[in-house]
């Protein structure tokens, strides 16, 4: 299994050790680790170096926060040149939706920010992890086909069923989150995702509800999220896991971990 979509430079660097060891022992094969910022994108690369056989990075801007200064951008972009070769991907990056109220840029600035981001995922021939969300999701889905963005995961994805039909179209993935598990929207966007652009993420360390309350968020639960798809796809767990590696692994070509 490969976890499509989380934030391990959040993680306690001092445990990751143990804790990518535990994870391996339980079938776990890699992650695509996404960053948030400047000094996130420069984490994630240093655990891609610590952890090379497991550890997949991709760079990026979170969009719900505050946008970045000029200077943090043109660095990062210095930083995709420099280690294109260690990236698997650009993310996370896309529009705020939770937070819009709260930011003091209006969604015009975030769309031209991400346009710039995209721009880099185009020149470099990278995919790009998106956070867009409910409303968001159209729009970032609009720019991805105005930059001709070739490779593109919509990572938990929340829209409506013609915009989620648009997105399946293109050809581009979508991935669910321990949610899946037990929230009736996620499972009805998952039986409309074609089995071959499926991925699973957990967000971690965003913490869950239901059988995961209280239980800090690991790669642990792609488990749960295997079978919960495998039980909504009527497909034997087996034959849904392989399915899904596959899937990560055309998204994110770059991945060198072995095909299981
Ligand atoms: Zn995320």
């Amino acid at each position: 299994m490969i976890d499509a979509h989380i934030h391990l430079e959040q993680y306690e660097v001092r445990m990751l050790p143990a804790q990518i060891d535990k994870w391996q022992e339980a079938g776990v094969k890699g992650i695509i680790a996404v960053s948030n910022d400047l000094p996130s994108s420069y984490r994630t690369l240093e655990l891609r170096d610590t952890f090379p056989n497991f550890v997949h990075a991709a760079v990026g801007f979170h969009p719900e926060q505050p946008l970045p200064v000029e200077q943090d951008f043109l660095e990062w972009t210095r930083l995709v040149q420099s280690e294109r070769k260690k990236l698997v991907a650009i993310g996370e990056i896309g529009l705020p939706h939770y937070n819009l109220e709260k930011l003091p840029y209006s969604i015009e600035h975030y769309w031209e920010f991400l346009s710039r981001c995209l721009q880099v995922a185009v020149q470099h021939q990278l995919p790009v992890a998106l956070h867009a969300v409910h409303d968001k999701a159209e729009m970032v889905f609009d720019l991805l086909k105005q930059k001709q963005v070739a490779t593109a995961h919509f990572h938990w994805l929340k829209a409506p069923e013609n915009v989620v039909k648009k997105i399946v179209d293109a050809g581009y993935y979508i991935s669910v989150t321990p949610e899946v598990c037990y929230r009736t929207r996620d499972q009805k966007l998952a039986k409309q995702v074609p089995l071959s652009q499926l991925l699973i993420e957990t967000d971690g360390p965003w913490p869950y509800e239901g059988e995961f309350k209280n239980q800090p968020t690991t790669p642990l639960f792609l488990e749960k999220i295997r079978n919960q798809l495998a039980t909504l796809y009527g497909m034997n767990e087996h034959k849904m896991q392989e399915q899904l590696v596959l899937n990560t692994h055309r998204c994110y070509q770059e991945i060198k971990s072995t095909l299981t």
